[in-house]
């Protein structure tokens, strides 16, 4: 149930202060039952999950360091301590009933090794309502030396009987500095890291992801193909076989943020700090002609489209972008008149 190329784990730089505290109140024996860690993705939860799971089954941890060579750390890293479980949804982005019910009769049994037990369930808001409810039950008669971590990127969708019981952990951004002196150690591509940080709001692990995925070359695509869909030199079905060049899902991702952006600046009226400046005048120009409704209604339309692409349904991916292009080239004035 672990993914063992997830060990070993390391706590982001942003995160070590927080990681400290939960490690002084494990060692103080004040540590409670379940934690939840909440915020957005990409800022470290996970590898904070993991490397404190590891610290709790660690037999010689000290001060919040694992020894690295205890039976505990060797188990933890070949990806079968028996006392530990990674509960993830599989191929249904879901996790259902059954799993949780497992979960609470393993969490019953004694500790194999004799020490701690922990669970990790990621993303928590995965659990369907009935998983839910079977989890709740767990955390109403917590089960002693069994540690249950809850990672989730929306944590206000889960039960707020679920959120009460945890110990919640909020994980937020690192400030600026800390974001690019990560980058820097991480990236040769220098120049590349205030544009990058900029377009993933700052999370400096999604600015790594997009820097493998190679989205700055794809947003310049998406740019260069919307500006000649807009101005009629191009057409949705052409528009869209070029862009499927790239990640469908990452153009529909870059698209969606593109308008939430402009939306949000539009609204307050802050042009400054706005991320996508390539894009701005294209998208005043759109405003002047079909107003923010008609912005709106693309928003609601790409976003729709975009988690369409996510779901497990599988649909045409061709298709799902084309349709985002025709809704997009019919904000552009009608030519004909
Ligand atoms: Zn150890």
């Amino acid at each position: 149930m672990q993914d063992v190329s997830e060990f070993p784990a390391e706590v982001v730089p942003w995160l070590k202060q927080q990681f400290q505290s939960i490690v002084e109140q494990a060692e103080n024996n004040r540590l409670p039952h379940a934690l939840l860690l909440g915020g957005e993705s990409h800022l470290g939860k996970t590898s904070f999950a993991l490397t404190f799971a590891n610290y709790l089954l660690c037999k010689h941890s000290e001060q919040g360091q694992i020894c690295g060579n205890c039976k505990g750390c060797h188990l933890t890293r070949a990806g079968n301590h028996p006392d530990l479980k990674l509960i993830e949804p599989v191929e249904s982005r879901i996790i259902v009933v059954n799993t949780i019910r497992e979960l609470v009769h393993w969490a019953n049994q004694t500790a194999q090794q004799g020490g701690n037990k922990v669970v990790i369930i990621k993303p928590a808001e995965a659990m369907n309502v009935a998983a839910a409810n079977a989890l709740l039950k767990c955390l109403e008669e917590p089960v002693s030396n069994t540690v249950i971590i809850l990672v989730s990127d929306r944590p206000g969708s889960l039960l707020a009987t679920i959120r009460s019981r945890c110990q919640r952990i909020l994980i937020g951004n690192p400030n600026r500095q800390q974001a690019e002196s990560y980058l820097l150690e991480r990236l040769s591509a220098v120049e590349d890291i205030p544009l990058l940080l900029d377009i993933s709001r700052g999370r400096p692990l999604k600015a790594l992801e997009m820097h493998g995925l190679g989205t700055l070359e794809q947003r310049k695509l998406l740019h260069r193909v919307l500006q000649k869909l807009w101005s009629g030199d191009l057409l949705a079905h052409e528009a869209a076989k070029q862009l499927l060049q790239s990640d469908p899902e990452q153009i529909l991702e870059m698209l969606y943020l593109w308008l939430a952006e402009m939306i949000k600046h539009t609204q307050i009226k802050d042009f400054n700090s706005i991320k996508n400046k390539e894009l701005s005048d294209l998208f005043n120009q759109i405003c002047k002609v079909k107003g923010l409704t008609g912005i709106y209604r693309c928003y609601d339309h790409v976003f729709e489209q975009w988690t369409a692409l996510l779901s497990a349904s599988n649909p045409n991916k061709q298709l799902v972008v084309e349709n985002v292009l025709v809704k997009f080239a019919a904000l552009a004035p009608d030519r004909l008149n």
